[in-house]
């Protein structure tokens, strides 16, 4: 681990993997051997604290994981501009080019207290986003055998499988292990991580403050970048 006092930059750089939308730099911090596991933060502007909470684990780590990449910012447009999708209105987790993906807007909720619902596009066709792309090309380069993606604020962990790594991840975590998070998610990257036969967690952080998750969710995130998820995945 670095001392505390060094963690307010990162021990190594990142690597462009893609440009978004506006531009936008698209980048991800290699593993120092193999990408086993791809960690992914912010593919929804709205969930910013995911972005921080995975940069401040890998901030931790004295040298960059073995066995991890980390995303921090998969939508880096829609974190700069507070939005839920990409500059283009597109919701990146419905853009994945899945069997079941829709054309037709989709919603989500205001907010947990309310039923209202905030409508936005899946893109003009799968994959059309660039920042869709481009995370599909990297997966492509990386062949994860895991996938964790970040997300708010749901207070669950989604695992179709309920996985040994799921149970062990939702034990330290303390967020609940469901096989679905109980509504369609059409072109998601879920679905689709399951059709390319890569096992995805889809993390949803409780709605509770930053500060909380410090001590809720960074512990268990810096385990797993330290390696952690070897036992339980089997991966040997
Ligand atoms: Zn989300």
């Amino acid at each position: 681990m670095r001392p505390m006092s060094h963690r307010g930059t990162f021990a190594d750089q990142p690597v462009a993997f893609g440009r978004s939308a506006l531009g936008s730099r698209l980048e991800y911090f290699p593993a120092a051997e193999r990408a086993d596991l791809l960690v992914l933060a912010g593919i929804h502007g709205e969930e910013p604290d995911t972005t921080v909470v995975l940069s401040r684990a890998l901030r931790s780590l004295a040298a960059p994981p073995r066995r991890a990449a980390v995303i921090t910012a998969a939508n880096p447009d829609g974190l700069a501009r507070g939005t839920r999708g990409n500059a283009n209105g597109v919701d990146l987790n419905r853009n994945f080019p899945t069997a079941d993906w829709q054309p037709d807007p989709i919603t989500h909720r205001w907010s947990l207290r309310h039923d209202s619902e905030v409508e936005l596009s899946p893109g003009p066709a799968p994959c059309s986003e660039p920042e869709t792309a481009a995370l599909i090309g990297l997966i492509a380069e990386l062949k994860p055998r895991h996938i964790i993606s970040l997300h708010g604020h749901l207070d669950c962990i989604e695992d179709p499988g309920l996985s040994p790594f799921g149970r062990w991840a939702a034990e330290r975590s303390g967020l609940p292990l469901v096989e679905s998070v109980g509504y369609a998610t059409p072109g998601s990257m879920g679905t689709w991580s399951a059709e390319q036969g890569i096992p995805i967690l889809t993390w949803e952080f409780a709605p509770e403050a930053i500060e909380s998750l410090f001590h809720t969710q960074l512990p268990v995130l810096i385990e797993i970048l330290q390696g952690e998820f070897a036992a339980p995945l089997g991966a040997g």
